[in-house]
């Protein structure tokens, strides 16, 4: 067969371990095992996702709504825009791929940060595009630096903002420069997975309803602060001709019933949200002064996760997960002495730092 020739160098992304996985591979017991190296929500889906998606299981036997009109709605609502605005994918990584149908040849560049969120390469790989790699200024975006980069055969931009896995946030006016600043005729995709965590996000739904800036594209998923990363659902937002051309790549059944059940149902959930934002935030807090009265170097951060340096990550993360807790190595980030730790529930980040303890001899 003549695999196509794009595939030869792509790398395959590497996911958090699965419990089940660890459980068989060290003969654990599965349910003395914790996972912290998804960035899911550790407290679960909402209990009124989980009913209307119960509720749904009924239906299995049915399509889903290809075109999933009552959430394209709810959500049009609550973010002030059109469903014309919408296209929902199989999680946001859908939407990122999608992009690459819409906008990548062989010869086509992408801008991206060092340390950027690892699917962006993989998208630019799998068309035959060259990525454009900015280093990072203190682990974070250089935003200017990324401008620069930016040539005649640009076509994409992506910044994830809280970045993953770094967890580094621009300044509102910084990001607000940089949007501005991206030519017309390059898409910033601008990845905000994380933006329900922090307090005081820059809003640029504004712009998105004024169609002042047709090449930008906001990314948001369902997977992180609504908990619901097993159903894959996430959605980009943007201006309606280029939504239409997604929409056009799509698979007309890519969000199953399911996920839209949920999904619509988790809207509404609101104290889930709240409640998790509480706990995450209460949670980077005992992991910064943990690790400052460990000595160990960390990048502070807004997400629901949390960087470390611990000297060999392999190591660490080998150790602590015949403990019992699975982290994520960053050796794939080339932050081979680092951890990324998502931050759990307050049982599970005091059990997950006396294992980094135990690991480190510092106890
Ligand atoms: C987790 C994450 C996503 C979301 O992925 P889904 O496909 O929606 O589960 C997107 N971007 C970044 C940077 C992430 O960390």
């Amino acid at each position: 067969m003549n695999i196509s020739p794009f595939l030869e160098n792509l790398p395959v992304y590497q996911p958090g371990r699965p419990i089940e996985e660890v459980a068989r591979e060290l003969g654990l017991d599965p349910d003395g095992i914790i996972k912290l190296a998804s960035n899911e929500n550790p407290l679960g889906p909402s209990r009124l996702g989980l009913a209307a998606m119960r509720q749904m299981l009924k239906q299995v036997n049915l399509y889903p709504d290809g075109n999933a009109f009552y959430l394209k709605q709810k959500l049009a609502a609550k973010l002030g825009v059109t469903p014309a605005n919408l296209i929902l994918g199989n999680g946001s990584n859908e939407v990122i791929e999608l992009i690459g149908h819409a906008l990548l040849v062989p010869g086509a560049e992408v801008v991206v940060s060092q340390y950027c969120f690892a699917v962006y390469p993989i998208v630019t790989a799998l068309f035959g595009a060259k990525l454009v790699v900015v280093p990072a200024k203190n682990h974070a975006h250089d935003l200017d630096a990324m401008l620069a980069a930016i040539t005649p055969n640009t076509r994409v931009v992506f910044v994830a903002n809280p970045n993953n896995p770094t967890g580094t946030t621009a300044s509102r006016e910084e990001l607000a420069r940089f949007v501005n600043a991206v030519p017309a005729d390059v898409l910033l995709a601008l990845d905000e997975a994380y933006i329900e965590f922090l307090n005081e996000p820059l809003d640029l739904l504004p712009e998105i309803r004024s169609g002042a800036k047709p090449n930008l594209l906001l990314m948001r998923t369902f997977s992180k602060i609504y908990g619901l990363a097993g159903t894959r659902i996430g959605y980009g937002i943007g201006h309606p001709d280029f939504i239409a051309a997604l929409e056009k790549i799509r698979q007309p059944f890519n969000i199953n019933s399911v996920a839209q059940a949920g999904a619509l149902a988790a809207l509404d959930d609101t104290k889930h949200v709240e409640k998790t934002r509480k706990i995450n935030s209460r949670g980077l807090r005992l992991y910064a002064r943990t690790f400052r009265k460990l000595g160990l170097e960390f990048i502070p951060s807004q997400a629901n996760f949390i960087l470390v340096r611990v000297g060999d990550g392999q190591r660490v993360f080998g150790e602590l997960q015949k403990l019992g807790v699975i982290v994520r190595p960053m050796g794939g980030y080339q932050l081979p002495e680092w951890v990324r730790i998502t931050v759990g529930t307050p049982k599970e980040n005091k059990r997950c730092l006396e294992a980094l303890k135990t690991v480190l001899g510092q106890k």
